[in-house]
């Protein structure tokens, strides 16, 4: 997968407006021969957030340095990398919203005036070191960007937002999926795949490769929609994009909760899931597909969901 990915912004497929304000960002920088503005992604799963940080990172010509949020427990985790950091470096941060309080205070300054300053020793000997960086920049992703601090979101110069991807823009990346995985599909089998991928690039990659060993051991030279929708229904993939995981979560609020309201914890709990997972992962696309609203007093399948004859196996 990792040679996969597209390496420019010319390579990158979609987001027209993300690729337009980078492109900016960017030759601004190169110009100024100075580090670029940290830079938050933030939307849903599998969009391309991390690969956009990384052509950043290619097309600065800087070397590029990645981390997930949650795992930087105290000062000295950040203090390790940030100090290790060449001029103009990149710094991806992923989940930037479990960040640790303490760690990210520690980014003000950092990310400000490329500057640390680090309390050595406790009470009233304690000393402030300060540590000045080469500049960098920061590049944060995150799913919930409602679940950062105000002063961190608003250290970042561009705040970038994915969308989900539409079914035309999948097919373009679905086109180049199988050209690098080497096989041919009629134009009207990718579309089918596309529109079962649920707007997202990850997910389209993920149908194309299990749609591959089903095309390799019946020996086909060239898939057809025929072709693509046996392997749909061996894998349990229906027309909304849903797999059964999905049907067990909507046929569980259904059943247990009498279609909600209910709170997420409580869908966790039933479902023996972790909540973040269930937010991350199954909810974005259950409410852009309109199955499911979130309330005040939790979450409820709409009519539409209700009506819409899913199977249940
Ligand atoms: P995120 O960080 O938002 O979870 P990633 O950057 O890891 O997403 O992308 C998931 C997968 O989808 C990667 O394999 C990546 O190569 C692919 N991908 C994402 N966006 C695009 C795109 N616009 N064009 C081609 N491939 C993409």
């Amino acid at each position: 997968m990792g040679a996969f990915r597209p390496k420019t912004l010319k390579e990158f497929i979609g987001q027209k407006d993300i690729v337009k304000n980078l492109e900016v960002l960017i030759a601004a920088a190169r110009q100024r021969n100075e580090s670029c503005d940290h830079i938050l992604f933030y939307g849903p799963a599998g969009l391309g957030k991390t690969s956009l940080a990384k052509i950043v990172a290619n097309e600065m010509g800087v070397s590029f340095y990645s981390v997930n949020g949650p795992t930087l427990q105290k000062p000295g985790d950040l203090v390790a990398i940030i100090t290790a950091l060449q001029k103009n470096d990149i710094l991806f941060i992923d989940e930037m919203h479990r960040l640790n309080k303490i760690v990210e205070e520690i980014l003000y300054p950092a990310m400000e005036d490329f500057k640390l300053d680090i309390v050595i020793g406790k009470g009233p000997s304690a000393q402030i070191l300060k540590i000045s960086l080469n500049p960098f920049t920061l590049i944060g992703a995150t799913t919930k960007i409602g679940l950062m601090s105000d002063p961190l979101r608003s250290r970042f110069g561009a705040l970038l937002k994915l969308e989900f991807y539409p079914p035309k823009d999948i097919v373009k990346i679905l086109k180049r999926y199988a050209a690098y995985l080497k096989i041919t599909l009629s134009d009207d089998a990718l579309k089918e795949i596309a529109l079962r991928s649920r707007y997202t690039p990850r997910i389209a990659q993920r149908l194309l490769k299990r749609i591959r060993d089903f095309a390799q051991l019946a020996e086909l030279k060239k898939i057809t929609t025929e072709d693509v929708l046996k392997a749909f229904e061996v894998m349990g993939v229906d027309k909304w994009g849903l797999e059964k995981t999905d049907r067990q979560l909507i046929k569980m609020i259904r059943d247990k909760f009498n279609g909600g309201p209910v709170g997420i914890e409580t869908i966790a709990k039933a479902f023996g899931e972790d909540q973040r997972t269930i937010e991350d992962l199954y909810e974005p696309y259950l409410i852009k597909i309109g199955f499911l609203q979130r309330t005040k007093n939790g979450r409820i399948l709409t009519r539409k969901c209700l009506e819409s004859q899913l199977k249940f196996d």
